[in-house]
């Protein structure tokens, strides 16, 4: 008999919530912990909507990293909805990272969430990202107030983006999540299923081409997927905007600005599955589905009551 039972014992894995104000890199710091690209990056606002996990394994550890959407003061009842789901998706992880933005510091929204942390059970990494861009004089500043307002178990100072201190964050965490067996099979790197990353693809493609002009609520669905006999997929997505002027904003004149849309992301769908993809990309006006309780589902977001 294989002693497997010695080598189950060995292994470790926790949940890893990633926390702090919109634009302060946390997708970025999940892609780079991950090392493979899980979640959308844009400069836009808020692009995050949902509980994106990635995966990363160390050694005997796997991690699972829960990129939140930003923590802000909610007005409309989407954007509350984005919030209690990263408050429950901080609630439920074995470590909570605070990531600050050095060239901001502890701005008000900022402060907000550390000391709304301060309840929290799990244990507590600040990390300072963007180090890049200042002085380090600056950052011990930063750290003190930081701790002043919550205890942090572990402070680091890294650049997402360029990837310098991942590394000591990655190590630090795979020695902290508890022993325990690993909850996805060793080759998942993320729980996203490929319908959902594919739409994520499309979204991104549409908000990097049109940057302000659509709102951030606009949405990509994936409707059908098909695997076909020679090996190839063909996908039908629906890109669903609130108005009919952002309908004809995303297609372009004759259609030209839906098709260069369509064509990035199949490009990148492609690679990614490793297989041809052939894309069908239409494009609908949906009024009012902020109050749809259907849709916040399909973004595995809980409807806010009011
Ligand atoms: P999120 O909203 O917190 O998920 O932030 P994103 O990961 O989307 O990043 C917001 C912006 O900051 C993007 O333009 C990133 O390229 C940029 N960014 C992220 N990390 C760094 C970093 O370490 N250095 C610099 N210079 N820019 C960064
Ligand atoms: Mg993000």
């Amino acid at each position: 008999m294989p002693d497997v039972g010695e080598k189950e014992a060995a292994t470790r894995c926790g949940f890893v919530a990633i926390v702090g104000a919109p634009n302060v890199g946390k997708s970025t710091l999940v892609n780079a912990l991950v090392g493979t690209k899980v979640s959308i990056v844009s400069p836009k606002v808020q692009t995050t909507r949902m509980r994106v996990r990635g995966i990363a394994v160390v050694d005997q550890s796997q991690i699972i990293f829960v990129d939140t959407p930003g923590i802000f003061a909610p007005r409309r009842r989407l954007d509350r909805a984005m919030v209690a789901a990263a408050w429950s998706g901080a609630g439920d992880a074995d470590l909570v990272a605070l990531v600050v933005d050095a060239t901001r510091g502890m701005d008000e929204e900022t402060v907000l969430i550390a000391n709304r942390l301060g309840s929290a059970k799990a244990k507590k990494l600040l990390i300072i990202n963007k180090i890049d861009l200042v002085k380090r004089e600056l950052l011990l500043a930063l750290v003190a107030a930081a701790n002043a307002l919550t205890p942090f178990e572990r402070t680091f100072m890294v650049s997402a983006s360029k990837g310098d201190g991942v590394a000591d964050v990655r190590d630090y965490i795979a020695g902290a999540v508890a022993a325990g067996p690993w909850l996805f099979p060793a080759d998942e790197l993320s729980d996203l299923s490929d319908r959902v990353m594919a739409a994520e693809v499309t979204r991104e493609k549409m908000f990097l081409k049109l940057h302000d002009e659509l709102p951030y609520q606009s949405t990509v669905e994936t409707d059908s997927w098909k695997e076909l006999a020679d090996g190839s997929v063909r996908v039908e997505q629906t890109a669903f905007v609130e108005r009919e002027s952002q309908r004809k904003i995303v297609l372009g004149e004759g259609g030209s600005m839906i098709k260069a849309i369509s064509m990035a992301a199949r490009k990148e769908i492609s690679e990614s599955l490793g297989k041809p993809v052939h894309l069908f990309l239409h494009v609908k006006v949906r009024g009012d589905w902020e109050n749809d309780p259907e849709r916040y589902r399909t973004m595995g977001l809980e409807f806010p009551k009011e």
